[in-house]
């Protein structure tokens, strides 16, 4: 797809561009924030799986750029913002960057450790492995990445403190809800107006942590195995009378952003400028070194052999 094609089919990478974004997940946190007000009083805040880095800008704008703008702010006010993503990602102003994979414990260390001893009021997590399309693999494959964020959380998540992740709607989604809610008082799915609705992506909100009595963060696997277990259902409390099986339940699902704003589904015309044509505008900060560079390296001299020959014949 050409950029002005999807600048017109994509309301929201069109935004992005230009309002100085990353990539268009920026909404997605923006329309969440503005529903469950998550930023309020953030002082320190992990974002996991970060790049291209369109959340933690979004984190160094409201929490960190604002802030240092306003007259009487002081250093000692200035939050903590630490980004992970397994690829490298451009500087964002206030913002610690590692490089690692959220699924290997060095990485959980190498967070914990920034934060010294403090514990976090926010972890947002909206990693998402490369889709396959089967969707019972990706649905896996984020478990996989929830489940990492969640052992970093139980180690750095203060109580009361939030967690947004990214998930993938399926058959599990049910079980997923109630090891969450294993944590949390609250846990509500979300789905941002910027969030094609043709996608079944959606995040959990999480809010107001508090890890089960005598809970042990090393016992996070022992305990998310039982959930789903005669006994573990008991314990959880997640049934209701008139429903049947252990795991179901009714998930609080909110839709959040402007209702009646862009959809995200659709086409919008370009509009018209004083020189007639809509300038397609640049991406705000490619990435730095994609995972896909070589493919492109190896296209283009592919074309330009084709190109050498044809002209040698
Ligand atoms: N929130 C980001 C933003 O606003 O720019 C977009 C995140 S993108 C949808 C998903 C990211 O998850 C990718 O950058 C990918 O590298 C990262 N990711 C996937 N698996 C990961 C892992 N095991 N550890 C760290 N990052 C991972």
């Amino acid at each position: 797809m050409g950029r002005a094609s999807r600048d017109k089919r994509d309301i929201y990478y069109r935004k992005a561009k230009e309002e100085g974004w990353r990539a268009r997940s920026a909404f997605k946190l923006l329309q969440i924030d503005e529903e469950f007000n998550i930023l309020e009083g953030v002082k320190r805040v992990v974002d996991l799986c970060a790049a291209p880095g369109s959340w933690s800008q979004v984190l160094s704008r409201k929490l960190y750029l604002q802030p240092k703008l306003s007259t009487d702010s002081k250093d000692s006010d200035l939050p903590l913002i630490v980004a992970i993503d397994l690829q490298p990602m451009a500087p964002i102003e206030g913002v610690i960057q590692v490089q690692g994979d959220i699924t290997n414990a060095r990485t959980a260390e190498v967070v914990i450790r920034h934060f010294d001893g403090c514990k976090a009021d926010l972890v947002v997590c909206d990693g998402a492995p490369d889709v396959t399309g089967l969707h019972d693999m990706d649905e896996f494959v984020q478990s996989q990445l929830i489940l990492a964020g969640l052992t970093i959380v139980t180690h750095i998540l203060k109580e009361g403190g939030k967690f947004i992740a990214k998930i993938f709607r399926g058959k599990d989604t049910s079980l997923l809800y109630c090891q969450l809610k294993l944590f949390f008082t609250d846990v509500t799915f979300a789905k941002p107006k910027s969030s094609r609705n043709s996608s079944i992506e959606a995040f959990a909100v999480c809010e107001n942590y508090s890890p089960p009595e005598g809970f042990n963060e090393r016992d996070l696997h022992r305990l998310l195995e039982k959930v789903g277990s005669p006994s573990g259902v008991d314990d959880l409390d997640c049934s209701s009378e008139w429903l049947e099986g252990p795991n179901k339940v009714y998930i609080p699902f909110l839709a959040c952003g402007d209702l009646s704003g862009y959809d995200s589904d659709r086409s919008y015309p370009l509009p018209k400028t004083a020189e007639g044509t809509y300038q397609s505008l640049d991406p705000v900060q490619p990435p730095i070194a994609p995972p896909y560079k070589r493919a492109l390296e190896m296209k283009k001299a592919s074309s330009q052999g084709i190109r050498d020959f044809e002209q040698l014949s």
